[in-house]
């Protein structure tokens, strides 16, 4: 198991001293000894525990909570352990009230220090476990609605500073009342899970997210990604769908289950439009293909994307 990392905010050299020799060997150590520093290495690792003393040469521990806790997607959600030389009602309070989990009082017992930050480390991982169950489709164990619609402004934010485009495509399967009228809710709740699976096997960047975007509905978001490429990746996942073969003698498209696609591809010129207008426009190309006959990807850029390239 790797190590969890614990941030020590301290610029008393015993100090900093005592705290290494307790702690190297349960956990990965980062050291700063300025406010400056402190910010900047949060801002570049996952920090799981913060050590912060309350005074520093360029500030003080409640300063630091302070701008933390006011900016989690900049510095991340460590937990933090206030240390202070004074036993300050006052001190202890503000701490607390400022985001700090726990207010420790120098001289430190190393017994007591390690038993409190494990506390705090069993938190955050329940904490964490909770968030991922929170963002997973129960029937399909993709990424649910709440987790699409947060990565798509996330990633559609990113791609536009990036210079990049962005692609979204929605999935939506083919006759599937007529496929649980006749095979009945538990195999199409089975046939759901086989859509899922095929997508997430074909779209499977890091950057690519799939969701569960309602009932028998879908959605990729695919970062950096141009329209050319999310149609061959749309058309290998719809011929995976095929060659699942789930019978669907029903079906006015194929003997077997099918997806329909609508695919939009924006552009960074795109600055004015919002997440909402990217799924509306997806959802267009959606209703097209249905209406072109289902089993089939449409694509479109978005105006100014088409002005783009
Ligand atoms: P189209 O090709 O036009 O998309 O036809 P369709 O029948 O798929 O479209 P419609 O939206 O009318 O029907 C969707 C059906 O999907 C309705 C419902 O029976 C089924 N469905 C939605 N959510 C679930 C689910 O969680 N489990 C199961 N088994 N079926 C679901
Ligand atoms: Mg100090
Ligand atoms: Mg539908
Ligand atoms: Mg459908």
């Amino acid at each position: 198991m790797t190590k969890h990392l614990i941030l020590i905010v301290e610029d008393d050299p015993i100090n900093i001293n005592a705290l290494v020799a307790v702690l190297r060997d349960e956990y990965t150590l980062l050291i700063a000894k300025t406010q400056a520093k402190a910010l900047e290495i949060l801002s570049t690792n996952t920090v799981d525990v913060m050590l912060l003393d309350l005074n520093l040469p360029d500030g003080s521990g409640f300063d630091i909570c302070k701008v933390v806790r006011g900016d989690r997607e900049q510095y991340g959600s460590p937990a933090i352990i206030m240390m202070t030389g004074s036993h300050s009602a006052d001190d202890e309070l503000t701490s607390l009230e400022l985001g700090a989990s726990d207010f420790v009082t120098k001289p430190l017992n190393n017994q007591i220090l390690k038993a409190r930050m494990n506390i705090q480390i069993e938190l955050l991982r329940k904490t964490r476990l909770l968030n991922k169950l929170a963002r997973i489709d129960g029937l399909t164990e993709v990424a649910n609605r709440r987790s699409f619609d947060e990565t798509l402004v996330r990633e559609w934010h990113r791609c536009k500073r990036a210079g990049q485009p962005l692609s979204l495509l929605l999935v939506d399967v083919d006759e599937f009342k007529k496929f649980n009228d006749l095979y009945g809710h538990a195999m199409g709740d089975r046939c759901l899970r086989s859509v899922a699976k095929v997508l997430v096997d074909v779209f499977k960047r890091a950057s690519d997210l799939v969701a569960r975007f309602g009932g028998e509905e879908f959605a990729v978001i695919m970062p950096n990604t141009t329209q050319r490429d999310a149609v061959a990746l749309g058309n290998v996942a719809l011929q995976k769908m095929v060659e699942q073969g789930i019978v669907h003698e029903q079906s006015s498209v194929h003997n077997v289950v099918t997806f329909s696609g609508g695919l939009i591809t924006t552009f960074p010129v795109d600055v004015d439009l919002t997440a909402e207008e990217i799924i509306q426009q997806a959802d267009r190309q959606l209703y097209a293909a249905k209406h072109e006959g289902r089993a089939r990807i449409m694509p479109a850029l978005t105006q100014a994307a088409a002005l783009a390239v």
